[in-house]
């Protein structure tokens, strides 16, 4: 009694309506993806195979992807339809919710307004089962039996768990074997939905037993993960593999979180002054941004937006790296993709976000951070652990660390639109969920969260490594 009697006080004292969340009907939910190929600044470089050093064609990439995808990564079609079989997974937690954070803009007295899309919403906890569904569908329409892929925090596979699940689909996930043992509770998701996890190195595939060889207690590494994902889906008829970032087919299936966020900020009569997303490979950042990218490209927008990505310090592939051909994995097993990069053997201190541990980003992204017309900063996770509690002292979500740093930079252009009294508008993208991350608001709470910053020198060293390889193939950077 006493709890509604306070509450109704506080609302009869404080007319303004704190609690802002912008719904759409199920029935508004976009039926297309948004593929931003056909509307970027200049032509995409082809990835290039890193033996003849030419562009990978459709049929290089077979082995490990099935047609359809295959045919999304280099598709000029500027839509997309969404079968119907993805959206009826998507409707379990789709629409997501637009909020406006009040209590955040209060507590900055800021006259900025500050709208979120959560994607913490859905069973896995963030935005990446968006892909997952959709890849676990056109992989059981072409008859895979079984998806291959590697985990290091447990994000990617608990969402492609969920998927593979509902699809009737097959799922070995080789997860670094250090975060096998030290974070199971991501396992354990995985397990709970039917996929089998394998701590890698392990001895199922010929590269895991060979390390194992050597070192019975190799720790393991992303890189060797991915190896061994690999080995075992080119290996296997029926396998095939499956990735959760970076690829232009992953992050087109992301603009769902746009496109609704389009069309409930449109129910406000509201349009983004800037739209900001943390990156670690760019999936949730190009999904969030890309529509509104296209509004803008098309002249259709009522603004010039502003797109800032958020990075980890110690991790800033597009704020500090260089724009060249690399591999997208650490293990050099991938084409080569011209992006934004660090050096593929560049390998980041163990920050609590692992999710934005990736030594490049998108290649559409770092286009459109080469042409100028995406920006980006980064900040050390002392300052993203204090911007994510704020945001749980004042939103109530505990936000996964990786989206605490889109947290950090809205603070800061919140606290510069009250300096200069603007009434911005600012859009960002809740990633994630926290939940299973609160070892690491342990760390920050018992001071022990080290402000890891830019490892400049590492960063170059590998940078030159991998400029020289490309002068060794003959590959222009
Ligand atoms: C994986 C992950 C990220 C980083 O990946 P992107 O492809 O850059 O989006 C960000 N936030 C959360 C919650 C994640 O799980």
């Amino acid at each position: 009694m006493y709890i509604k009697e306070k509450f109704i006080y506080i609302n009869e004292q404080n007319r303004q309506v704190m609690n802002k969340k912008i719904h759409l009907d199920e029935d508004e939910m976009p039926r297309e993806w948004y593929n931003i190929l056909p509307d970027l600044p200049e032509p995409l470089p082809p990835p290039l195979n890193p033996v003849t050093g030419q562009p990978v064609s459709p049929k290089d990439l077979e082995p490990i992807f099935p047609k359809e995808l295959i045919r999304q990564e280099m598709s000029q079609e500027r839509f997309i339809p969404i079968p119907e079989e993805v959206l009826d997974v998507y409707r379990i937690w789709r629409p997501t919710p637009l909020i406006r954070a009040y209590r955040l803009e209060k507590a900055l007295r800021t006259p900025a307004r500050i709208y979120y899309k959560y994607e913490g919403v859905s069973p896995p906890g963030s935005h990446k089962p968006n892909t997952a569904v959709a890849q676990a569908y056109y992989n059981a329409r072409e008859g895979v039996e079984r998806l291959t892929t590697e985990t290091g925090a447990g994000q990617w596979g608990s969402a492609l768990s969920f998927a593979t699940m509902l699809f009737g689909l097959k799922l070995t996930i080789y997860m670094v074997k250090v975060s096998y043992m030290q974070k199971p509770y991501r396992a354990i998701l995985m397990r709970t939905w039917g996929a089998e996890v394998v701590p890698s190195p392990s001895n199922r595939t010929k590269y895991g037993r060979s390390i194992l060889e050597k070192d019975p207690d190799n720790p393991g590494s992303l890189g060797i993960a991915i190896s061994e994902a690999l080995e075992d889906a080119i290996s296997h008829e029926d396998t095939k593999y499956s990735l959760g970032s970076v690829l232009n087919h992953v992050l087109l299936h992301q603009t769902v979180i746009g496109l609704e966020a389009i069309k409930q900020l449109e129910a406000e009569d509201e349009f983004p002054d800037i739209v900001i997303g943390c990156v670690g490979g760019g999936s949730n950042f190009a999904g969030i941004s890309y529509p509104f990218y296209y509004l803008v490209r098309s002249g259709k927008a009522p603004k010039r937006t502003r797109f800032l990505a958020v990075e980890p310090a110690s991790c800033p592939s597009m704020t500090k790296g260089e724009y060249m051909y690399d591999y997208g994995d650490t293990a050099g097993l991938t084409p080569l993709l011209k992006m934004y990069t660090l050096g593929h053997d560049f390998i980041p201190p163990p920050i609590h976000a692992g999710g934005l541990r990736y030594h490049g980003a998108a290649p559409t992204l770092s286009l459109l951070k080469k042409a100028g017309i995406y920006e980006s900063t980064a900040y050390n996770q002392v300052e993203v652990f204090e911007a994510a509690r704020l945001f749980a002292q004042t939103e109530g979500i505990v936000p996964a660390p990786e989206s605490a740093h889109a947290i950090k930079a809205v603070i800061d252009e919140a606290i510069k639109a009250k300096q200069k009294g603007e009434e911005k508008v600012i859009l960002f993208n809740l990633s994630g969920h926290g939940l299973l991350d609160l070892a690491a608001y342990q760390d920050f709470l018992d001071g022990k969260l080290p402000a890891h910053e830019y490892p400049a020198e590492a960063i170059q060293r590998s940078i030159e490594k991998i400029k020289a390889l490309l002068l060794e193939k003959g590959i222009k950077p």
